[in-house]
């Protein structure tokens, strides 16, 4: 996608600090932290968002989630993290290509969400 920030992370047109890479998904430090680990994890074919994946995506979003523990102990996190996918209005994503935040560190990273 040529106007997608991520496609273009994944291009090289826009620098960012990778952490892990492989022929499907790429991983990256978010640029701007909300924990000591905020790592984004990204498949390199343009998804949109949980809300539009196929059949076909599912080999992709399993590597999400099985390198996540990985890459948190690698970057810091040695003693679990906690993984958010943003999807679509309701969940507030900013960036419309699907991607897996990592956060974590050497401490708890707090309260999932307000009680409403
Ligand atoms: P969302 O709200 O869509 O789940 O999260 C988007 C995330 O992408 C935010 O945490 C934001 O800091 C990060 N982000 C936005 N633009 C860039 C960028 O150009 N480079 C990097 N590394 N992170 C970005
Ligand atoms: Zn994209």
């Amino acid at each position: 996608m040529n106007d997608c920030i991520f496609c273009k992370i994944v291009a090289g047109k826009i620098p960012s600090t990778k952490v892990y890479e492989d022929e499907d998904i790429l991983a990256f430090n978010d640029i701007n932290p909300a924990r000591p680990v905020h790592v984004l994890v990204i498949p390199k074919k343009h998804i949109t968002s949980l809300a539009s994946v196929t059949r076909e995506d599912t080999l992709v979003l399993g590597k999400i989630l099985a390198k996540a523990n990985e890459i948190a102990i690698a970057q810091g996190s040695p003693d679990g993290f906690r993984v958010i996918i943003n999807t679509g209005r309701v969940g507030q994503q900013e960036v419309p290509h699907l991607h897996a935040h990592i956060v974590g560190g050497p401490d708890p990273v707090g309260p999932m969400l307000k009680r409403i």
